[in-house]
């Protein structure tokens, strides 16, 4: 019987999504079935759901879902809000199906830092969760408490970032 993980990416440093897109690749290889759902994010098609989506054509166990707005704004703050509430919603009901070996929760760390969700929120979805699943939760800034909970976290520490240099954001490797 295999044992679930609750995993944690986290950090000031690049790689916490793209980990995360490396090991839902991994599982999705290796058999699993593999849930991506992307808090905050949205309105962009980013090479992930293109890989994925494609991947899907050889064998349909693995599905992204961008479920945000893009970036927070004063404007969108409510709509967002909504949207990261209706997000937790679906990460629920997909947890408990016992349809997928591993979800990952990407920037869902975000969705608590903002105030769009509450702690004790993002903690149940460990709680809910059959005891076979692993769950990858990403993002900045994990709660104390999600790190405690955690089996595996690792941190992404910033040594250098093209950004410091004033390279934008490049498609392929930011998105
Ligand atoms: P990636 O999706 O590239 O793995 P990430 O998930 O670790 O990055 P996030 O905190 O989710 O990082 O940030 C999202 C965006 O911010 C990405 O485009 C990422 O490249 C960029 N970013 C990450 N770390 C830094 C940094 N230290 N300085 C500037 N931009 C960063
Ligand atoms: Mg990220």
């Amino acid at each position: 019987m295999r044992r679930g993980l609750v995993i944690v990416h986290t950090g000031d440093g690049k790689g916490k999504t793209t980990a995360a897109i490396g090991l839902a690749a991994r599982a999705w290889g290796a058999g699993l079935r593999v849930l991506i759902l992307q808090f905050i994010k949205g309105g962009r098609r980013s090479g992930e759901l293109e890989a994925f989506d494609a991947l899907k054509n050889f064998r349909p166990t693995i599905e992204v879902r961008q479920l945000g707005l893009g970036f927070i704004t004063a404007e969108n703050f409510s709509e967002q809000q909504k949207s990261a509430r209706a997000a937790l919603e679906l990460a629920r009901a997909e947890i408990s199906s016992g349809a997928w070996d591993l979800i990952v929760l990407d920037e869902i760390n975000y969705a608590v830092k903002f105030n769009l969700l509450d702690a004790a929120e993002i903690l149940s979805l460990i709680e809910i969760r059959p005891p076979q699943v692993h769950l990858v939760f990403t993002g900045r800034d994990a709660l104390p408490e999600l790190i405690d909970a955690a089996d595996l976290v690792t941190e992404m520490k910033l040594v250098k970032h093209p950004l410091k240099q004033g390279v934008a954001a490049q498609a392929g490797i930011e998105f």
